[in-house]
């Protein structure tokens, strides 16, 4: 690992991201950070360019202009490893995408032997483990057709984890549940937290930014239009875009 990563700077730094799909600009120059240990919350309305900042972190999308470190390393660089960046970054989806044929168990071991190139033994022995993080030491038989939404997004949370990242990425991950499954999967993410992982977190659950993060970002037509600490700015924001967006979603 190189001394950057193992060392100093934030955990996420990124400077004059631009990003455009054909004639739309959907990332207008986004300057933002997250701090070691940091939680933060990106809010906004729908096609605001949330999912596609994320994107750029872990290179999903290729940034047209701008850079983004990661741990201090620059992975907007021409010669970034790519798979070694998304080694440290965990991303979990709103969309939960396990194999269907593959046991909990057997989900959360298999990118660790494939990109981590684990023995069988030693993968599940971690799938255990995190599987037990995220409540389901008694579902790791389980296939996803026997597992509710909440418990399936936490097998793919145990997924990510299983890789040791870094920083974890979370793009809406509870908007695809039903309401009353929501809890534990924000639970699981709550407790990540108080653990000290690095969190930067897309999401429309007002009570969670406020409870868990330390600080949250509103976009807004592709700017970050105001950041601050959690409670000030859903409780008091200073931009009018701001408080016309909570109006909707409190
Ligand atoms: P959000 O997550 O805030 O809802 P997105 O980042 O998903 O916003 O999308 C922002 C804009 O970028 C939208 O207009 C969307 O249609 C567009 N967009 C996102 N991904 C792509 C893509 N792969 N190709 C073309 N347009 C895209
Ligand atoms: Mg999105």
């Amino acid at each position: 690992m190189p001394a950057a990563a193992a060392g100093g700077g934030r955990a996420i730094e990124i400077r004059g991201l631009r990003k455009s799909f054909g004639a739309n600009e959907v990332l207008r120059g986004i300057d933002f950070h997250v701090e070691r240990g940091e939680v933060v919350c990106v809010i906004g309305p729908s096609g605001s360019g949330k999912s596609t900042l994320l994107r750029c972190v872990n290179l999903l999308e290729e940034p047209d202009a701008g850079t983004v470190r990661v741990a201090g390393a620059e992975v907007t660089g021409p010669e970034v490893d790519i798979d070694a960046v998304r080694r440290r970054i965990g991303m979990v989806f709103q969309s939960f995408n396990l194999f269907p044929h593959l046991t909990a168990l057997g989900n959360v071991a298999l990118a660790q032997r494939k990109v981590l190139r684990r023995g069988r033994a030693e993968a599940e022995r971690i799938a255990r483990e995190n599987l037990d993080r995220v409540g389901l030491a008694d579902k790791v038989g389980a296939y996803p057709a026997q597992l509710s939404g909440g418990q399936q997004q936490r097998v793919a949370m145990a997924r990510a984890l299983a890789m040791g990242p870094e920083v974890m990425l979370f793009d809406e991950p509870t908007s695809a549940l039903d309401p009353e499954l929501v809890g534990d999967v924000l639970g699981v993410m709550r407790a990540l937290a108080e653990e000290g992982m690095t969190m930067l977190v897309v999401t429309h659950e007002m009570g969670f930014a406020r409870e868990v993060a330390d600080r949250v970002v509103f976009m807004d037509g592709g700017v970050v239009v105001e950041e601050g600490p959690a409670a000030r700015m859903i409780t008091d924001p200073g931009q009018g875009r701001t408080r016309a967006f909570l109006s909707r979603v409190l």
